[in-house]
């Protein structure tokens, strides 16, 4: 059996990357946080960086203090149960 240390050199997943951005405290972990769901603006996800089309669902994740997170519909539930402990 070959355990070959060289990962791929392709992206991680998405549930890896948001799970990553989890743990380094990039996105919040605070499964409390509401989500909005709304229109997309064209403005990159904060999940995985890629533009939310306006023909999309955007889900609005409010931290307070002005501060907004914006999650494609796929994104947002990778976070959700990222985020889900129990
Ligand atoms: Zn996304």
């Amino acid at each position: 059996m070959r355990l070959g240390n060289a990962l791929p050199r392709s992206s991680p997943s998405l549930p890896q990357l948001i799970a990553d951005k989890v743990a380094r405290g990039i996105l919040p972990s605070d499964k409390s946080l509401t989500l909005w769901a709304g229109h997309g603006s064209g403005r990159p996800c904060d999940a995985c960086d890629k533009p939310v089309a306006t023909t999309e669902f955007e889900y609005d994740l409010d931290l307070g203090g002005g501060l907004i997170l914006r999650f494609h519909g796929a994104c947002a539930g990778f976070w959700q149960s990222t985020t889900r402990n129990d």
